[in-house]
């Protein structure tokens, strides 16, 4: 690469601060140890102003900034986490020195190697006299976490969430790890990133805390994710300062999206709002298309009734928006009840007594609610991402009004004669107009071009002979099964169905 290219390239690249998330198994300290960073490392001009809580804080340590999200049980960042998106720069992996490695630090370590996430292990608790930080660094290599000194380059660092002992060393490695990581991001790019929260609050209306991973954001601009979209009314820090502009590297609040969006989505400024319209999912529209023409005799509404459990308020405000947008001609969708957490046994039981189906977002039924389901045969539906419910619920629906049918015309028939009418049907003598007559075609009959009724050709002569087809300007008998009654002059349109 040239010099002059080299230049081009890091052209508005600039200094990132790191994006830190806390992992471990619960009660080993991660809330604990976050809230001592934010007590003694935030200024007290800003800390004081921390009245809402946003999901992240920023604090300033040697001259440098670091972004700690501080909702490491959130379900919205474990369902992130679960789909191994990568968030943060760096992960705390925190073990309680007097307990070691539990379900969910294995779970930690999971992500961590899948993400490719930079890990940094913090041994907490050490201030307790049961604290056996070798053996945990023993354990740890066991899972394939090979520690400083304990033949790997993790680094590692001992603290007390109670004392403050190890703090500043961690705040120190975390700088570390970040100057090796080159952190950086394009000061002149359109922002984007992740949204870590998202609410309705009664006062402030729609407010979403977003990550920014690239690029500087300002308000005014549009911004766009897959549920919904607006313009930046405000952008608000951790210490409920309005901002002129945040970049990457930190978490902001924002108000101005029209609807509530999702936790876990990301997100991306766009030119305009048109085109941030543009890019919503719009279940609605992909909906209409497997069943366009419906037949006529499914005339009355079918409605297929739900429960819906979702992960958190935020998520289920968005997937009932989109399933509200589930309409279409045949088919209501109504949500029966719906709520914020695992599948119980209630929600099964109402199932049962309303024999619908469970629709679960992000959440799974809990044991209970397994048995019961056995019991009462009841089906969930569990899914992931807004994609995978869109695609299921749409199946359900397509499963209600039945598959489409595609109608291709083959020919038509001019009606010469009328032989006979039994019960069989009737047999027609004509002439071929168009195209060909196919033995085992649907029909439709038509006079003076109205509609009267439609049935099946079931038997197809030519020469007294029975055939398979007749073609353009051929005579030929037909039997014809189904509504209304044939008279000479009428067109039987012959029609090749297939089920797509
Ligand atoms: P989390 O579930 O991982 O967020 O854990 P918490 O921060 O809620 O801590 C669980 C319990 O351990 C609480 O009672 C804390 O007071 C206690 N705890 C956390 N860190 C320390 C520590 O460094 N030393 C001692 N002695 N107790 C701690």
């Amino acid at each position: 690469m040239t010099q002059k290219s080299q230049e081009n390239n890091n052209q508005g690249l600039v200094e990132k601060p790191p994006v830190v998330v806390v992992l471990g198994h619960v009660d080993h300290g991660k809330t604990s140890l976050l809230d001592y960073i934010r007590k003694t490392k935030i200024a007290a001009k800003e800390s004081g102003g921390i009245t809402q809580h946003i999901g992240a804080y920023q604090i300033e340590w040697q001259d440098k900034k670091i972004t700690f999200i501080d909702t490491p049980g959130h379900e919205a960042f474990s369902s992130m986490r679960s789909r191994g998106i990568q968030a943060a720069d760096i992960a705390l992996l925190i073990v309680a020195a007097d307990d070691g490695i539990k379900p969910q630090t294995v779970e930690a370590i999971n992500y961590i190697k899948k993400s490719g996430i930079a890990p940094i292990v913090v041994i907490n608790k050490i201030d307790l006299p049961t604290s056996q930080p070798e053996k945990i660094k023993q354990e740890l290599l066991e899972q394939g976490i090979a520690v400083e000194n304990y033949g790997g380059d993790i680094p590692i660092v001992q603290t007390s969430a109670k004392t403050g002992e190890g703090i500043n060393d961690l705040l120190e490695i975390i700088l570390l790890v970040a100057e090796m990581q080159e952190l950086k991001f394009n000061s002149q790019a359109r922002a984007k990133g992740v949204i870590i929260e998202a609410s309705l609050d009664k006062k402030r209306g729609i407010v979403a805390t977003l990550l920014i991973q690239d690029g500087r954001l300002t308000p005014g601009e549009i911004i766009s994710s897959s549920l919904s979209y607006g313009k930046i009314k405000r952008i608000i820090d951790f210490a409920e300062q309005n901002l002129n502009e945040a970049s990457a590297g930190s978490a902001v609040e924002v108000m101005g999206f029209n609807n509530v969006p999702m936790a876990g989505d990301s997100w991306s400024v766009v030119d305009n709002l048109k085109k941030a319209e543009e890019k919503i999912i719009k279940p609605s529209s992909q909906i209409s298309s497997f069943n366009q023409k419906p037949s006529p005799e499914k005339s009355e509404k079918i409605v297929l009734e739900v429960i819906l459990k979702s992960d958190f308020l935020g998520t289920l405000e968005a997937v009932k928006n989109i399933l509200n947008e589930l309409k279409e001609e045949k088919v209501e969708l109504k949500i029966l009840s719906s709520g914020v957490g695992e599948i119980n046994e209630n929600d099964v039981k109402l199932a049962a007594i309303k024999q619908t189906k469970i629709l679960g977002f992000r959440v799974s039924p809990n044991l209970a609610a397994q048995r019961a389901s056995e019991r009462y045969k009841i089906d969930f539906i569990i899914t992931e991402t807004i994609y995978e419910l869109t695609q299921k619920v749409r199946e359900l629906l397509s499963s209600l009004v039945g598959p489409e049918e595609i109608k291709k015309l083959s020919g038509e028939l001019k009606a010469l004669a009328v032989f006979k009418s039994t019960k069989n049907g009737q047999i027609i003598g004509g002439r071929v107009i168009s195209g060909k007559v196919i033995r085992g075609n649907k029909a439709e009959i038509l006079r003076n071009e109205e509609y009267i009724g439609e049935g099946k050709i079931v038997e197809l002569q030519h020469n007294k002979k029975p055939v398979s087809e007749v073609v353009n300007g051929q005579e030929c008998g037909i039997l014809y099964q189904g509504e209304g009654k044939i008279e000479i002059g009428d067109i039987i349109k012959s029609y090749q169905i297939s089920i797509k």
